[in-house]
């Protein structure tokens, strides 16, 4: 490829509402375009990194026997009323209609096609096990899109089905997968944990998440480093004493009381000493029926550290949390641009203008959260670099330093982006859609299943914010958009700098290196910040004075300087 062919744009600056690092390079390399809220265009830089996800995961899928199709992406509602879902799901499910006025669904996922498939073409034991994948485009309208491709509304997914005639099978199947992920995250270059997921009531152990390990991710994964214990925050707390978390709950919930807590109530519940003085507010707002009734009412509370560029809230002193002034409903609506309800997992994306009182001394760091379940507010941001608070760390029963359930060490907790997911089905799906099998002795059985998703867009967020420097971002070279990157400098000055130029591009081309040429005759600097904002591992530059030594200098996006390789080595160093 030449530079001067291809779509380059890159930018100076990240837009405003960039607020990961992932986010911000990717927009600034013009690998992604936003469209609308979490919907963006994968540009031509961001798409080569795509297609190069894509294709790692299409041969380790197909050397693992799964065999690719492609399923619809509006699908009739007919099939996901059979398993019910298209009444359960949330919101996030997206529901359309025809002309004819018929319902339809974009595909969050695709369980419920699958199935079908499988009730139709499957017949015999003697067709099983089949695993059926597809590559393809998925919508989820999520509640909170945001840091751009990692939690977007449309995303690509790879979504993979197994079916098989009994319990054993399908388990083998899910093994055969399990292995098959370790295989393609091995070969991303990335850093990542499988860790054991909850997989709700049937699917016994047979839940794994795959995680990039990133500080910035939004799930917290436990581990122990002296032993192969690995899950994730709500699997480890599944195995954990109840009791700490009851404690801290219903400290929670009176410290959400209107006139009920204290400064202690608050630091008890957090587990933190009275030390430092933080801002901090505490909402209530309201939860409306459609009818507009009030149901309940839900208190919100901020504590918010006192360094932040907080100055639209007000402090003073405060005995006790109950004597802060709480938001009346149509106050949250204005401030926040959301209904009550609604509030927690958006976070707060305006500036804060409701205004507590007083302050209350406390602890150390960025908590928010509300009185239910599923509300927490999660990743509130003032436009800066902050890593997501850790509100529930408080109310969690694990920590740190406990034992781990295998006695063999103590947990560690890191933060990880869930890029993958395998998870065991049973027999779920195949009963609600009756997708049954003949076995060996004739009898109609249900077919045994399994579903296993790679986040193919979220995946290249997941490695920037795994590798990149000030500078920008640096691809590990499986998932590069280019491997190499070639720099003539001044090639309309000189014809033998030009010259050597086309020909190590065409050498390296007929080697089948993902070459580009910057051919686009930029200055030394620009060029540079470019291809080392964009992440492109190798570069070579080719200047005249070198080149009348016989020599190029190579870079590698990790290097702190270039080194001197005689030109005709370039071809096998980068190979
Ligand atoms: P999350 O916990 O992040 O919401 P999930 O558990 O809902 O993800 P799955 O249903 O397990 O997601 O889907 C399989 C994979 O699809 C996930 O592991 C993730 O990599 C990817 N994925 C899910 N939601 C999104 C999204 N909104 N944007 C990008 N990728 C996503
Ligand atoms: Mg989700
Ligand atoms: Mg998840
Ligand atoms: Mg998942």
């Amino acid at each position: 490829m030449k530079a001067s062919q291809f779509l380059i744009s890159t930018l100076k600056e990240a837009p405003a509402d960039a607020e990961v690092v992932s986010h911000k390079l990717m927009m600034r390399a013009g690998m992604i375009k936003k469209l609308g809220a979490g919907i963006y265009n994968y540009m031509p830089m961001g798409l080569r990194v795509i297609r190069k996800v894509e294709a790692i995961v299409r041969e380790e899928m197909n050397r693992a026997g799964a065999v690719e199709l492609t399923m619809p992406v509006v699908q009739p509602a007919e099939l996901w009323q059979e398993t019910g879902r298209f009444d359960k799901m949330g919101p996030e499910l997206l529901r359309i209609k025809d002309r004819h006025d018929r319902d339809y669904v974009v595909q969050p996922t695709s369980e419920e096609v699958v199935t079908d498939i499988a009730r139709q073409e499957i017949k015999s034991y003697k067709q099983l096990p089949k695993n059926l994948y597809q590559i393809q485009t998925k919508f989820r309208d999520e509640r909170r899109p945001r840091f751009g491709l990692m939690r977007g509304r449309e995303f690509i997914m790879k979504d993979a089905y197994s079916f098989d005639r009994d319990q054993d099978a399908a388990k083998a199947s899910y093994q055969v997968m399990a292995g098959a992920y370790r295989k393609i995250f091995d070969r991303f270059g990335l850093r990542y944990r499988a860790v054991a997921a909850d997989s709700g009531a049937i699917g016994g152990d047979l839940s794994e998440e795959f995680q990039v390990i990133a500080a910035t991710g939004e799930d917290a994964i436990v581990y122990c480093p002296g032993s192969e214990y690995a899950a994730n925050m709500e699997k480890a707390e599944a195995l954990a004493p109840a009791a700490p978390r009851a404690v801290a709950q219903a400290a929670m919930e009176k410290v959400a009381t209107p006139g009920k807590s204290t400064c202690e109530d608050v630091a008890a519940l957090l587990n933190v000493p009275l030390s430092t003085t933080v801002k901090s507010l505490v909402l209530s707002t309201d939860v409306l029926d459609e009818k507009g009734n009030v149901t309940k009412t839900q208190v919100w509370l901020l504590l918010l550290r006192g360094d932040h560029d907080m100055n639209e809230v007000k402090v003073g002193k405060l005995p006790g949390l109950a004597d802060f002034r709480f938001a009346t409903v149509p106050e949250i609506e204005a401030h926040f641009g959301c209904k009550p309800g609604y509030l927690g997992p958006i976070g707060l994306k305006q500036p804060l203008k409701i205004v507590a009182d007083r302050d209350v001394a406390v602890m150390a760091d960025w908590i928010c959260g509300a009185n239910e379940e599923d509300f927490h507010i999660r990743g509130v941001n003032w436009g800066r670099d902050l890593p997501e608070p850790d509100f529930v760390a408080a109310l969690r029963n694990v920590v740190a330093g406990d034992a781990s359930p295998d006695g063999k060490g103590v947990l560690a907790i890191e933060r990880g982006i869930e890029v993958g997911h395998v998870f065991y089905l049973g027999t779920k799906y195949s009963k609600a859609m009756n997708a049954t099998f003949l076995d060996v002795n004739g009898k109609p059985q249900f077919m045994e299943m399994g579903c296993y998703g790679i986040g193919i867009t979220r995946l290249p967020a997941a490695a920037i914010e795994q590798n990149h420097d000030d500078k920008g971002i640096i691809w590990p070279d499986a998932l590069a958009p280019f491997t190499v990157v070639l720099c003539p400098i001044s090639p309309d000055r000189f014809a033998d700098v030009k010259a050597a130029a086309d020909t190590l591009y065409a050498e390296l081309l007929a080697a089948g290196v993902d070459v580009i040429l910057d051919d686009r005759n930029e200055r030394p600097g620009a060029m540079f910040a470019d291809w080392e904002l964009i992440g492109v591992p190798h570069r070579v530059t080719i200047g005249d004075r070198a080149l009348k030594e016989g020599v190029v200098e190579y870079q590698h996006r990790r290097d702190a300087e270039a080194t001197k390789v005689p030109v005709a080595e370039i071809a096998s160093l980068i190979r």
